[in-house]
């Protein structure tokens, strides 16, 4: 199959228009440009400023030169009564001072000669105060003004006025710019095609290392220190090793991380996937496993995460040397969920893939120590088929999903390869469990009840309320096909506190009619889990007035045993308050009776298969008579279940057995139903002494 992903970014990148990107010496060149503009401006902002004193300075020394050259050579005409001479004086000293003018008047401020005059002079007073004062200037009308005394041997001859026009700082400063420019740009224009060779060369270790790195081939682990002797550059290259070496490890440790599982060491999800999408797209047959652990949840709760990390480690390792005894020619193993491992095992037969399974299933339910402590762990397993059952590595997981569904649903050996009838049954399922909840939300659940009867005297004692499922179009669907199913979905505890009510308030309303009559309710180990339970057991004998000596819980001997000490705690509470317990379908569990006895129970009701096989296995009668004489030894009520015929009855009570429960007595009703036949009732005692 082709990489579309390898191959997109390398067409992006042939698409791009190629950009012809500036060189080393070129970018250095740039630089010197641009630092040299710079520079020029702020010098041309700077210096006016700067300057504003001098150029002030520079126009005093204007004013004053031209007044006091004005004055002297007019002095000298005046001494020598050579007025006349003056006119030619002003004449040439303005022409002389572009910009300038000047004035010069008699003793008593009689206008002599004038040059240069655009504007009016300031007035006598003025001039004589600035005549009086070698180091004044005037500002006035733009101009700037300097007076001066012709001195003759008797006294003063006349004045000489002197002005000078300053021009504009903005036009002093323009014309600054405009210079600068200029001989900016011409040395630019010069030194440019000599700077850029001066920046190639001085640049060319660099430039040539740059073009080294840019062609590097990624696979190139040579040292790039190695490949210049430059004496600057070398220290500098091997840094770039260095980071280069770091920045490589740490990319290894991410990309670990990211497909490790942290716990088992093993594969994680995605890279499980990705190499299940591998082997699936090359085509040859393989099949794909998932183990799946039983109520692993269970496991982290008792024993706390670390222990439960460790079991799923030790489990790990297990399969791992169950898969490697396998004759094939490799395996992948990953932790594809908290607690599922998915297993890749390419082509062998599946007989040979059974065998795996069993060895697995065997060896991980061998118990391990962990921590000082026991844990037990059994798992189920779904496989499927590549390419029968399907091609790509999605479909192969669902598939396995589905076999594995079917797996957790099998008492004994929960193992299943996925077949075509199963993705059916999965879907009915799914319909089932759509329905199943619909259908609590609709109160379509009821209880019905069934007589428990004594067996010597034929007296009616109590009833087990049994849950049953009746749906919108008439049928009637038994406990047996949706309890597991709200199990599984969470809903067995909303379906149990409504059987738990219904069955607190019937048997509330057979002891208001003078009935006394105890009622007894399947709980289920899921129940447990609700930390509510206790609470609305309390509540419905509350709600109901039930007196709690009247309420009997049952639990199947298998739930007992699988965790004496949790059923033990939810009990005690529960049997403090009176409420008697009984342990249900007793002979199925595999129970040690020691562990049993620890429990809190009052009844043991004995499992309907035992009644039932009474009269056909040899065995049976056995069986019963060992349940029913420990049972009195532990001075415990016993509860036959299933007794069908009058002949097992009178077994059961010879072999002092205390209560019968069946269709010989009466199936399961609905409440109004089992007022009717209690209002009827004739007892039926057994016979000890039938043959
Ligand atoms: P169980 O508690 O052992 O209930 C006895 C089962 O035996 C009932 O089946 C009852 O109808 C059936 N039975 C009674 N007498 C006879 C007889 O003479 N012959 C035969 N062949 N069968 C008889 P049902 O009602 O189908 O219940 C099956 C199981 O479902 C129950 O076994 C119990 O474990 C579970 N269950 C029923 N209701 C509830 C409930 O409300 N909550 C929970 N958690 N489980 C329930
Ligand atoms: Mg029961
Ligand atoms: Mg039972």
């Amino acid at each position: 199959m082709p990489d579309k992903s390898a191959k997109r970014p390398r067409e992006r990148k042939e698409k791009r228009p190629a950009k012809r990107r500036l060189g080393l010496a070129g970018r250095v060149t740039l630089i010197a440009i641009c630092a040299a503009l710079v520079a020029t401006l702020a010098q041309w902002i700077a210096t006016p400023i700067l300057a504003q004193g001098e150029v002030r300075r520079q126009q005093v020394i204007a004013v004053t030169s031209g007044v006091n050259l004005l004055a002297d050579v007019s002095a000298l005409h005046a001494r020598a009564g050579r007025w006349s001479e003056v006119p030619a004086l002003v004449d040439a000293l303005t022409d002389g001072l572009p910009g300038g003018q000047s004035a010069v008047f008699d003793a008593d401020w009689k206008l002599i000669a004038r040059d240069g005059a655009t504007s009016a002079l300031p007035p006598v007073k003025s001039l004589q105060d600035l005549a009086a004062d070698r180091e004044a200037v005037l500002d006035g009308d733009g101009r700037v003004f300097a007076a001066r005394v012709l001195e003759g041997a008797t006294g003063t001859l006349g004045y000489a006025v002197f002005s000078f026009e300053p021009r504009p700082a903005l036009q002093i400063w323009l014309g600054i710019v405009l210079l600068n420019a200029m001989v900016l740009v011409v040395a630019l224009a010069v030194l440019a095609p000599f700077l850029v060779p001066i920046a190639s060369r001085a640049l060319k270790p660099v430039t040539d290392l740059e073009r080294g790195i840019r062609k590097r081939d990624a696979k190139d682990k040579s040292k790039l220190a190695d490949s210049s002797d430059d004496r600057l550059l070398k220290p500098l290259l091997a840094a770039i090793d260095e980071v280069h070496d770091r920045s490589e490890a740490a990319m290894r440790r991410a990309l670990t991380m990211a497909y490790t599982d942290p716990v088992t060491r093993l594969p994680n999800r995605l890279r499980f996937v990705s190499k299940l999408d591998a082997t699936a797209a090359a085509g040859a047959p393989f099949h794909l496993v998932i183990c799946d652990l039983d109520r692993f949840r269970q496991v982290n709760v008792t024993f706390g995460p670390r222990v439960a990390d460790m079991a799923l480690a030790a489990v790990a390792e297990r399969l791992r040397a169950c898969a490697s005894r396998l004759q094939t020619s490799g395996f992948f193993l990953g932790r594809i969920g908290a607690d599922q491992f998915g297993i890749i095992l390419p082509s062998v037969e599946q007989s040979a893939i059974t065998e795996f399974l069993m060895a697995a299933e065997k060896a991980i339910s061998e118990s391990m120590m962990l921590e000082e402590e026991q844990v037990r762990i059994t798992a189920s397993f779904g496989a499927a088929r590549a390419p029968e059952d399907a091609a790509t590595g999605a479909d192969l997981l669902k598939l396995a999903e589905v076999a594995l569904k079917e797996a957790k649903g099998q008492t004994g050996a929960r193992r299943a390869f996925f077949d075509k009838g199963l993705l059916a049954k999965a879907r009915a399922k799914s319909k089932l469990e759509e329905e199943l909840r619909e259908g609590l939300e609709r109160g379509e659940f009821v209880a019905v009840f069934q007589p428990k009867v004594k067996l010597e005297s034929g007296e009616l004692v109590g009833a087990e309320a049994l849950a049953r499922w009746r749906r919108p179009d008439g049928a009637v669907v038994s406990p047996g096909v949706f309890v597991p199913i709200a199990e599984e979905l969470g809903l067995i505890h909303t379906l149990g506190k409504s059987v738990m009510r219904d069955a607190c308030f019937a048997a509330a309303g057979w002891n208001a009619k003078g009935i006394v009559s105890s009622v007894a309710v399947n709980v289920s180990p899921h129940q447990f889990d609700d930390p509510d339970f206790i609470n609305s057991v309390d509540q419905a004998l509350d709600d109901s007035g039930l007196d709690p000596k009247l309420l009997e819980l049952e639990i199947t001997e298998s739930a007992a045993v699988a965790d004496p000490d949790r059923v033990a705690r939810i009990m005690w509470p529960l049997r403090n308050r009176g409420v008697r317990l009984a342990i249900d379908d007793f002979g199925t569990g595999h129970s040690n009776f020691a562990s049993i006895t620890r429990l809190p129970f009052d009844v043991f009701k004995i499992d309907q298969q035992f009644v039932r096989a009474l009269s056909t296995d040899p065995h049976a009668p056995a069986i019963v008579e060992m349940i029913l004489a420990m049972a009195e030894a532990l001075g415990q009520e016993t509860v036959a279940e299933g007794v069908e015929t009058k002949e097992q009855a009178d077994f059961l009570l010879r072999r002092a057995c205390t209560i019968g429960q069946g269709y010989y007595y009466s199936p399961p009703l609905p409440a109004d139903e089992f007022d009717a036949f209690v209002r009827s009732y004739r007892p039926r005692p057994a016979d000890r002494f039938a043959a």
